[in-house]
């Protein structure tokens, strides 16, 4: 009896492994321009990446469009490039710090901060030939950011209209108080993320504080422009100390992405 009793188990247990749950992915529709939730078996969901789908429940509202320009309403939470190899998650301060190549992580490296705030990418992500961003989609340029910043009225006060309203002081909201200028007129929805340093003294800093994006364009071998709001200020600017002659950050921080569509000429 017990000869039969090991096979038999594998049986069921491969029987039980060849019916696979479905995975949630936002289907984009590109004929309608929207987009729905719907439910894929494990072995479609590399096609429905492909065309640019994302994992999981479709967000009640995906975009907002700003002038010419249509941003997604929240921030990437990817672990895989569009080509579905994975991204590896540093979880490591000085394995990240010495990072040249991409990687990811949480704030904090607590998993509670992903569904807000999305994932923190070093740059080295950002600029991976394999494309972090959704098909459709595009990390923005330092260009494109200064397009939205003037669309909003120039960068001393963009962020306000950026930003997500209330406090956490009231209970109302995820930044710290004054959220000066917090009106989320554009739609943007902007989160306070914080970012990953690169200095190892630090480490993490910023949640609730300060909302930090990659642009797509470097600066130079280890630097690459970005942009920032703050709790205390409207501003959405390249980041403190640049207006006064500080490079932008090094590539190795950890900052949040904002993705912009893809200018479609056929639209
Ligand atoms: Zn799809």
């Amino acid at each position: 009896m017990k000869k039969f009793l090991s096979p038999l188990l594998a049986i069921l247990l491969f029987s039980a492994c060849k019916k696979p749950g479905k995975i949630k992915v936002c289907h984009y529709d590109v004929a309608s321009g929207t987009s729905k939730t719907i439910e894929v078996y494990p072995n479609a969901l590399a096609v429905h990446l492909a065309h640019g789908d994302l994992l999981g429940d479709c967000p009640a509202v995906l975009s907002t469009t700003i002038c010419d320009q249509d941003w997604m309403v929240k921030n990437l939470d990817v672990t895989t490039y569009r080509n579905g190899d994975p991204i590896p998650q540093v979880i490591d301060p000085s394995a990240w710090v010495e990072l040249t190549t991409g990687a990811w992580c949480y704030y904090d490296n607590d998993p509670a901060n992903s569904a807000i705030y999305g994932k923190l990418y070093n740059w080295y992500a950002v600029n991976d030939p394999r494309g972090l961003a959704p098909v459709g989609w595009h990390v923005p340029s330092d260009a494109e950011w200064t397009m939205l910043s003037n669309c909003l009225g120039g960068y001393s006060i963009a962020g306000g209209k950026m930003k997500s309203t209330g406090t956490i002081e009231a209970g109302t909201g995820l930044w710290l108080s004054p959220n000066t200028g917090a009106t989320n007129s554009s739609g943007f929805t902007a989160l306070p993320g914080g970012i990953r340093t690169g200095d190892l003294a630090i480490d993490f800093s910023g949640i609730n504080r300060s909302a930090y994006w990659w642009s797509s364009t470097s600066y130079s071998i280890d630097r690459a422009w970005s942009r920032q709001a703050l709790f205390d200020l409207s501003i959405l600017d390249w980041g403190i100390g640049i207006a006064s002659g500080e490079p932008p950050f090094l590539k190795n921080n950890g900052m949040s992405i904002r993705c912009v569509r893809d200018w479609n000429a056929n639209q």
